[in-house]
């Protein structure tokens, strides 16, 4: 395939910045248009729930592309103005522009999802703005309610109690996070923000909303909070394209190249996309930073042709209670834990516990609170699946 003259990226996020820098660096000359929805210049969002909630970082100091490096790039950067509209090589902003170019990268990320009869002023968090929002109803608040005990609710709630608030978590499930950890390390992960301070209710479903401060729950208890912050996760943000003849339902599908597959010439990197895993048999989204990373880095190459890089495993990362938690690997695929360090597993000190998934007796993933000499030092193991024997002798 010969390569395109000019590539446009729909997204100035991570994956989108990550985009326009591996094409560059993978030595592409064409012209490239990277176009972004926020007014801001791209930056990065980890820190939205940690540092600039806290004040430990402004705005100024999270920023991904500065103009230096967008001169080097040779980017043509438009902000503040959406994506309406792809078709067959033109995309269409919002200010009634389009843009023609023969390849497409799709990276916009994410939408937080809101609960049915949500008021406007009850907080998400996805963007800068959601952010600073977020950090200015805090400044004078004694009290904070968290709905869903994912990561990014977690992270919130441990700021907010290191300030002296006092927080609550709803969490529907039996356990926090039980998507990313299963019953045992959630129940592991509970009992970090239990200890943490926070009141975590579990099985706690809400019912509604009766203000912007005050909830009602399944079983008739109303909670109050002077803020309250829905973190219940994000959906793909796929609503301006309309994307005939490709499979959304779970984020864009795309072949284990990012190639958005029922098209040509359109690829998909993070929060948007779900790839193809020939290790699970279906097309998943991992909502992680180094996905987002490494997916830019794939398309890139695919782009210009290059020599595929080597897939990655999924990792990811969460700053919360005054430790690290990391994955690596697929917890989803173990069918059992083992605790490899520490008494975590076991109901003793969380901090530096690091848990072993296995599928069978090979080992698929681990994940470590607190940890992180341990976790990756299992790297080379859970790429190729080791045998419980092998990581047993590495403890
Ligand atoms: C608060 C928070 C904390 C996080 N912390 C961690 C962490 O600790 N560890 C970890 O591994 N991951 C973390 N993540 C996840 C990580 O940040 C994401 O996986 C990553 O940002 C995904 O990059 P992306 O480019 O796919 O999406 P985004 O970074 O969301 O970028 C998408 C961009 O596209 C823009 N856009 C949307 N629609 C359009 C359109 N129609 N036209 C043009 N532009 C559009 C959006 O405005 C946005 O700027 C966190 C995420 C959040 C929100």
């Amino acid at each position: 395939m010969s390569q395109p003259e000019h590539v446009v990226v729909i997204g100035a996020g991570l994956g989108g910045v990550r985009t326009v820098e591996q094409l560059r660096n993978a030595g592409f000359q064409g012209a490239i248009s990277l176009v972004g929805a926020e007014p801001h210049a791209p930056y990065d969002r980890p820190p939205l729930s940690k540092q600039i909630l806290t004040g430990a970082h402004g705005p100024e100091d999270i920023v991904l592309l500065g103009a230096d490096a967008l001169k080097k790039l040779n980017v043509d950067m438009r902000l503040g103005v959406p994506v309406v509209a792809l078709h067959e090589g033109v995309v269409e902003l919002a200010d009634g522009t389009t843009i023609e170019a023969d390849a497409f990268v799709i990276a916009t990320g994410a939408t937080p999802r809101r609960l049915p009869g949500q008021p406007d002023d009850v907080h998400t968090l996805r963007t800068l703005d959601d952010s600073l929002s977020l950090r200015s109803a805090l400044r004078d608040a004694t009290s904070l309610l968290v709905v869903g005990g994912g990561f990014i609710g977690a992270e919130v709630a441990s700021g907010a109690v290191g300030r002296g608030l006092k927080v609550t978590v709803l969490e529907a499930l039996p356990v926090p996070a039980d998507r990313a950890f299963g019953q045992e390390v959630g129940a592991v992960y509970g009992r970090l923000i239990t200890e943490g301070g926070v009141d975590l209710r579990l099985g706690a479903k809400l019912t509604r909303f009766l203000d912007s401060r005050t909830v009602e729950l399944a079983d008739g208890e109303r909670l109050s909070s002077d803020v309250v912050l829905v973190g219940i996760g994000a959906a793909p943000a796929v609503d301006w394209w309309d994307h005939e003849g490709v499979n959304t339902t779970h984020g864009i599908a795309c072949d284990s190249s990012g190639r958005v597959l029922g098209t040509s010439g359109v690829w998909a990197v993070g929060d948007v996309a779900a790839w193809d895993e020939p290790l699970r048999g279906e097309h998943v989204r991992h909502e992680h930073w180094t996905s987002a990373a490494d997916q830019a880095a794939i398309v890139a190459r695919d782009i210009v042709g290059a020599e595929p890089q080597k897939p990655t495993l999924p990792y990811f990362w969460s700053d919360q209670f005054g430790l690290r938690i990391q994955g690596l690997g697929h917890t989803e695929l173990g069918d059992s834990v083992a605790a490899l360090h520490g008494e975590g597993l076991s109901g003793g000190a969380i901090k530096g516990t690091v848990v072993g998934y296995f599928a069978g007796d090979r080992l698929v993933a681990v994940v470590g609170f607190g940890a992180a000499r341990w976790v990756v030092r299992y790297r080379a193991l859970i790429a190729k699946g080791a045998h419980h024997s092998e990581v047993f002798a590495l403890k």
